[in-house]
């Protein structure tokens, strides 16, 4: 069901929300947008600007490394000023509420965590880019320490310990899903009886695919997102207004 309107859908997610035992909120780029961080493929989205480098690219060539690093760094700016938007507060709330126990999230930009919501309770499916790690051994270096070096030498540094490359905590295309997020995931999906997905074109595969399990385990459906998506003919409600509107009414202040 297509909610016909703002009231109407808040008025109907206040229900299911009440009715749930256990809410799984499974969140993408829209969540973030109005704090002035991009998603992909809206309109003047990241992806219209800039394609993304795929892994192998950037493992197979230092210049794709420093062009990869100087893209983050143009980032930099407003990911650093980024603050929690109105989904992030409501979502916290949730968790404290004890309707929420985790999230899963396809966001790299930390702002669940500085909501207040648990980063213990955070499944982050693509990594994040507030920091970056070597490749090899894993070592994690701050972005700061990054700049520092990338302006010094002109070029993207390699680890210190082991010289590994270094690249941003996400994960990229053609880079493998991470085995223990993806895990959990597919647990907390298998255990809601509520999945909210918020902001995500619920296109990029194997993400996608957890909506789906969730409906397919008995779960409700809820999809909050201002475009049509492929899932919306299952879901049991489908809210296509603005994240912030449909979700502040469930900040507890
Ligand atoms: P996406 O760009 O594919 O989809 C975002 C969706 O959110 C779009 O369908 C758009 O219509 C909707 N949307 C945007 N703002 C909205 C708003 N205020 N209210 C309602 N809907 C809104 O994003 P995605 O599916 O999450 O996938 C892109 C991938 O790129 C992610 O998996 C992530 O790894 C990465 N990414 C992350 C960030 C971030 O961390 N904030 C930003 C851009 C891209
Ligand atoms: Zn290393």
């Amino acid at each position: 069901m297509i909610a016909p309107d703002l009231e109407s859908a808040i008025d109907r997610l206040r229900e299911l929300v009440e009715d749930a035992r256990v809410i799984l909120p499974f969140t993408g780029a829209g969540i973030s947008t109005e704090c002035g961080i991009p998603d992909f493929r809206s309109p003047g989205g990241l992806w219209t600007k800039n394609k993304p480098i795929p892994f192998d690219e950037f493992v197979s060539s230092q210049e794709m490394r420093d062009e990869a690093w100087r893209r983050r760094f143009v980032l930099e700016e407003s990911f650093a000023r980024a603050k929690p938007g109105r989904g992030h507060l409501a979502l916290a709330s949730l968790h404290r509420a004890g309707k929420a126990p985790a999230l899963v999230t396809q966001n790299i930009d930390n702002l669940h965590q500085n909501s207040g919501f648990p980063a213990e309770h955070i499944v982050e499916l693509h990594g994040n880019t507030t920091y970056a790690t070597c490749l090899d051994c894993a070592t994690r270096y701050e972005m700061g320490w990054v700049r520092k070096k990338f302006d010094a030498q002109r070029r993207a540094p390699d680890c210190p310990a082991c010289g590994g490359y270094i690249k941003s905590a996400t994960i990229s295309f053609g880079q493998s899903m991470p085995a223990e997020p993806m895990q959990r995931a597919e647990n907390l999906t298998n255990a809601c009886d509520l999945f909210l997905a918020i902001g995500s074109s619920l296109v990029v595969w194997p993400a996608a695919g957890f909506p789906l399990m969730a409906k397919q385990n008995g779960a409700g459906l809820v999809i909050i997102n201002r475009e049509p998506t492929e899932f919306d003919g299952i879901a049991d409600l489908v809210v296509r207004q603005d994240i912030g509107d449909v979700l502040a009414p469930f900040i507890a202040h």
